[in-house]
C-alpha cells in the first residue's frame, strides 16, 4: 500500500525540505519506491536532488494546471533514485490560479489517483505557508510529517497547524492524521531545547519520533552538491540520523525493515 505524507510546518528554515530530501533517499536505500513532490516555489527540494529548477521545461505547476501530463514533469534523480516532480517560481502562478478554480485544493489529489500505485511513499515538500498548495498535500495526503526546531516559538506555531489539520479532517479528508513530529537541528546540551522537547512529547507522545535529528554541518553542505547527505557524506551524523528515521517511520507503517 502506498504511504502519502505531507511535510509541513508553516515556519521557514525547520527542515522541512532537508528531511524530504533525506528521508526520500533513506527509503530508496531500503528498496522503497519513492516519489517526492517538491510544492515549495522555492524549489529547494528540487535543487537539493540534484535538478536545476531553471532548466525544467516542465514543473509540478503544469501538472496542477492540467498543461502537462506525468510523464513530462517527472524526472528520476541521479544518483539519489528516487522520482522527483519538480519545482521553480511557476508555482506561485498555480497556487493563485488554484484559488479561482472550482476544486482547486483536490487538483494533487487527483494527479495521485493516477500513479501513486506505483510507489510505497510518496513525501511532498511544502511550502512554508498554510497555502493552497498546503491545502492541496493535506487533502491528497494520509498522514503529516511535522519537523519542529525545538525553541521558544515552536508550539505557538504548531498550534495553528494543528488547527489547519483538524479542519482539513473535518472537511475533504477524514481520514487524515498526524504520523509524526520529528525534532530537527537537535542540541541536547541546550537546555531551551530539552524543555520544548519534554513539552512536545508531553503533548504529542507517542507521535514525537525516537529519532532525533543533530545539527550537522554535512547535511547544510550536502544541497549546494545537489545530492542527499547519503550520499554526499555516507557515515556522517545526519545521514545516519534520517536512516533512523526511516526505519522508524518503516515500522510504524506496518513495512518490516
Ligand atoms: P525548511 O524547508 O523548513 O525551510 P530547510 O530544510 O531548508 O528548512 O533548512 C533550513 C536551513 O537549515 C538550510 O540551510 C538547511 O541546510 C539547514 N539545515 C536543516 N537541517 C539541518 C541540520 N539538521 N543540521 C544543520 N543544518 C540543517
Ligand atoms: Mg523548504
Amino acid at each position: 500500500m502506498t504511504n502519502v505524507f505531507a511535510v509541513t510546518n508553516q515556519k521557514g528554515g525547520v527542515g522541512k525540505t532537508t528531511t524530504c530530501v533525506n528521508l526520500a533517499a533513506s527509503l530508496v536505500a531500503t528498496r522503497r519506491k519513492v516519489l517526492l513532490i517538491d510544492l515549495d516555489p522555492q524549489g529547494n527540494a528540487t535543487m537539493g536532488s540534484g535538478v536545476d529548477k531553471n532548466e525544467c521545461e516542465y514543473s509540478v505547476c503544469d501538472l496542477l494546471l492540467g498543461e502537462a501530463g506525468i510523464g513530462q514533469v517527472r524526472v528520476r534523480t541521479d544518483p539519489a533514485g528516487y522520482d522527483l516532480l519538480p519545482a521553480n517560481s511557476d508555482l506561485t502562478t498555480a497556487e493563485v490560479q488554484l484559488l479561482q478554480v472550482d476544486g482547486g485544493n483536490f487538483r494533487l489529489k487527483r494527479v495521485l489517483s493516477e500513479l501513486s500505485s506505483e510507489y510505497d511513499y510518496i513525501l511532498m515538500d511544502c511550502p512554508p505557508s498554510l497555502n493552497m498548495l498546503t491545502v492541496n498535500a493535506l487533502t491528497a495526503s494520509d498522514g503529516v510529517i511535522i519537523p519542529v526546531q525545538c525553541e521558544y516559538y515552536a508550539l505557538e506555531g504548531l498550534s495553528s497547524l494543528m488547527e489547519t489539520i483538524e479542519h482539513i479532517r473535518e472537511t475533504v479528508n477524514p481520514a487524515l492524521r498526524v504520523e509524526g513530529l520529528i525534532r530537527t537541528m537537535y542540541d541536547p546540551r541546550n537546555s531551551l531545547t530539552r524543555d520544548v522537547s519534554q513539552q512536545l512529547i508531553k503533548h504529542f507522545d507517542e507521535r514525537v519520533y525516537k529519532t532525533v535529528i543533530p545539527r550537522n554541518v554535512r547535511l547544510a553542505e550536502a544541497p549546494s552538491h545537489g545530492m542527499p547527505v547519503l550520499i554526499y557524506d555516507e557515515k556522517s551524523k545526519g545521514s545516519l540520523a534520517y536512516l533512523a528515521l526511516a526505519g522508524e517511520l518503516l515500522r510504524k507503517t506496518g513495512s518490516s525493515v
